[in-house]
């Protein structure tokens, strides 16, 4: 049954989403594509998808707010700085990924980042219960950095690191949570059933040469 629901979720609205945590996707938003490495956050636009696709933007008027900015400069501004962040934190990953650490530099930019955009949150009481919700409630586009360097700060500091990994045949970083630990590509629709066919055939040949 997960398998068959993570196939169906893999592209929402035109990106990918096979990383179990949006931060990673953020990375993924460059796959290499049939004609190349393909910039998927082309314009504010594709940001706005983005941010709803990942759910880092959730709320009706969060939503409204954000399509508010398709044609603002600032908002073209900050997906700049997003693209270059987005560069910067693949190295930190790249890094994990080789078992050393992200840079003291990408660091002091989270932690400026951090401290100048804080997630804020607040307490609600829910069926008796009380629940922390996250409280997002931007005024510019530069605030739509809180769920993304929150996101950072959790992926760096509370994440498994054996587990983030990049696919063995292409650029896709994911989280792995399969039970084993032994996810290997970014999926099986995309390069898993590709490597398996490839090995089969190497097999097959093989064996037939092993015969003849
Ligand atoms: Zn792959």
């Amino acid at each position: 049954m997960r398998a068959a629901s993570q196939e169906v979720n893999e592209w929402i609205d035109g990106f990918l989403f096979v990383a179990n945590k949006p931060i990673l996707d953020l990375l993924n938003t460059k796959p290499v594509l049939a004609d190349g490495p393909t910039e998927l956050l082309s314009d504010c636009r594709a940001l706005e998808r983005w941010l709803i696709a990942s759910g880092m933007v959730t709320s009706a008027k969060t939503k409204a707010i954000v399509r508010g900015w398709r044609r603002s400069t600032e908002a073209t501004a900050f997906l700049e700085q997003l693209i270059a962040f987005r560069e910067r934190l693949r190295d930190a990953v790249l890094r994990i990924e080789s078992a050393s650490s992200p840079s003291d530099s990408f660091l002091a930019e989270a932690n400026s980042l951090l401290f100048q955009y804080p997630l804020r949150t607040s307490l609600h009481k829910r069926n008796g219960k009380v629940v922390r919700e996250t409280l997002f409630d931007p005024r510019k586009p530069t605030d739509l950095w809180a769920p993304i360097i929150d996101a950072t700060a959790d992926l760096l500091a509370e994440t498994e690191s054996s587990r983030i990994r990049k696919c063995e045949s292409c650029v896709v970083h994911f989280f792995d949570t399969s039970k084993k630990g032994s996810r290997r590509w970014c999926s099986m629709n995309i390069c898993g059933n590709k490597l398996k066919v490839a090995a089969y055939q190497r097999r097959r040949r093989e064996e037939n040469a092993t015969a003849n």
